[in-house]
């Protein structure tokens, strides 16, 4: 057998050799294939590169209150003259080296977006210009702090975009009023306030434990500040803890529109009481907010202020 198989052995080296040659042949076509269309398919476009620049402007449409359109919406939020002053701001100017490149790294961080420059006509845009001395190096306009689109029509999408006081300090008392506004105004959503459908509010006692979970809320940007804080009810302008607020146990679903139902405290959970608990210290100039139960939001800043509500 072994004489018979010899010649076949023999004839079959130059086979192997033939079919290796094909082989190699195939795979150096298939490469060659490949970095022909990696040269002709261009790289996903970059986002505006702002490491350069030494002034970046943001120009809202009408005023910096379009950002804060909580506030604005609340009559209750600021004072005539906290109104004024943000009506009449109509852009903020960014000269400091540290927060233009933190926000030149957030700017870089933003992912490219095929949707382009469409369907952004519901968002609050608000152009910002970057200057490297005199020279404008990019502009852009950002939507709801969620994505921008360059000029060329380029959009890119961002995780989260810096909030107005990482770049413009002076506002952050508005930002701190204004979330804690909103932490009011999901709690009573989820206690069905304002609504037809008058349910029972939940036992003062163990209101906490029945409300843990993420709010059922419309807005995007409310819904990513509430995701923040899954877990809790914080005042971002409080310290540590997981619930910065309290029930009044006096208030019930028919009890009259203006009486307290929810106000700010000290951390804990399940609070319930009156203006005792009440706390100044989360905000600054001092106030606190609160919750009346027909959904209206109010910032209190003095002790008479406070007697002066309903409470029962
Ligand atoms: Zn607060």
């Amino acid at each position: 057998m072994a004489e018979i198989n010899a010649p076949d052995a023999i004839g079959s080296r130059p086979r192997t050799t033939v079919v290796v040659l094909i082989m190699t042949g195939f795979l150096l076509s298939v490469v060659s294939i490949l970095l022909l269309i990696r040269s002709h398919v261009s790289p996903s476009p970059r986002p505006p590169d702002l490491r350069d620049c030494t002034r970046i402007e943001f120009v809202y449409q009408q005023s910096v209150m379009e950002y804060f359109d909580t506030l604005a919406a609340h009559s209750g939020l600021l004072d005539s003259r906290e109104r004024q002053f943000l009506q009449s701001l109509e852009q903020v100017t960014v000269h400091d080296s540290t927060i233009i490149r933190s926000l030149a790294n957030n700017v870089r961080s933003g992912q490219y977006s095929r949707t382009g420059g469409g369907m952004t006509r519901k968002k609050h845009p608000v152009k910002v210009n970057c200057y490297s001395n005199d020279k404008r190096v990019a502009s852009f306009t950002l939507y709801d702090s969620v994505f921008i689109v360059t000029d060329e029509g380029r959009r890119f999408d961002y995780d989260g975009f810096p909030e107005i006081s990482s770049f413009a300090p002076q506002l952050n008392p508005f930002v701190v009023r204004m979330c804690c506004a909103r932490m009011l105004i999901a709690i009573g959503q989820r206690l069905g306030v304002g609504s037809d459908h008058k349910m029972e509010y939940p036992r003062p006692d163990t209101w906490c434990d029945q409300f843990v979970g993420i709010p059922r809320v419309r807005s995007s940007r409310l819904r990513r500040s509430m995701m923040n804080q899954a877990d809790g009810y914080r005042c971002i302008g409080a310290g540590e803890g997981r619930c910065h607020y309290a029930m009044n146990p006096n208030c019930r679903p028919d009890s009259p529109p203006d009486m307290v139902l929810v106000f700010e405290a000290n951390a804990g959970w399940n609070q319930h009481g009156g203006p005792e608990l009440f706390t100044f210290e989360h905000h600054n100039p001092r106030g606190g907010c609160i919750l009346l139960n027909d959904g209206t939001v109010k910032f209190i800043r003095t002790e008479e202020e406070l007697k002066q509500l309903r409470w029962k």
